[in-house]
């Protein structure tokens, strides 16, 4: 599986890290309140855990709603795969996403849950692929910024005809081209990733 890397961005010793720095900011800034950590499945499960253990108070959510249809690319539609099976109104939500992409996902969430009445909304993503924004989507707490490629590993994958992989890699790295565009091997990575 490692072969199948183009280059590590984030050890597991870096994401640690981030995990610590993000769950204490999150401690202390929702001190004496009691947020809902909705974890957006699957690829945010990992970060959330991780980040959680740092906080002293959290409820915790699951949400599933689907932009990439496996692929590489994002599809540009998002649809609500899983509900939440809590009631959001009035609660401070934080959602923990893997990857922000081009926003959509977010947003979606975003949307839903103030429509329902959460009283406030903010996301921490592992994350941030800035330059695939194509909707205005804040993030307020950001593990890591990468560059506009394809990646995998700590509970993001690459997934082929329902199959996952690379979920479980521990560190975060840039997937070779070759491996999902055997014949666009010779471009660069923007060239794939450039559809929405
Ligand atoms: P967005 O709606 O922001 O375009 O996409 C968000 C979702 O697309 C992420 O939560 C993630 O599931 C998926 N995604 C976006 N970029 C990547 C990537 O580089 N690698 C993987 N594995 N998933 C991605
Ligand atoms: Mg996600
Ligand atoms: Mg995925």
């Amino acid at each position: 599986m490692d072969n199948d890397i183009e280059r590590v961005l984030y050890s597991r010793e870096d994401i640690a890290e981030a995990a610590k720095r993000v769950g204490g900011e999150l401690a202390h800034d929702y001190e004496n309140k009691t947020p809902i950590i909705l974890v957006v499945l699957k690829g945010a499960a990992l970060w959330a855990v991780d980040v959680m253990r740092y906080m002293q108070y959290t409820e915790v959510e699951f949400i599933d709603v689907s932009s990439y249809n496996g692929g590489v690319a994002s599809s540009g539609e998002v649809s609500l795969i899983t509900d939440i099976k809590s009631d959001v109104k009035g609660r401070d939500i934080i959602i923990m996403e893997d990857i922000v992409d081009t926003g959509r996902s977010l947003m979606f969430m975003k949307d839903l849950l103030l429509e329902r009445g959460a009283n406030t909304v903010k996301t921490a993503s592992l994350l941030d692929k800035k330059e695939g924004r194509v909707v205005d989507a804040t993030v307020e707490y950001i593990g890591f910024d990468v560059p506009k490629a394809f990646v995998v590993g700590y509970g993001l994958d690459y997934s082929v005809e329902g199959k996952e992989f690379y979920r479980n890699l521990p560190y975060v790295g840039i997937l070779k081209k070759s491996v999902y565009a055997p014949e666009h091997a010779n471009l660069v990575d923007a060239d794939i990733t450039s559809t929405h």
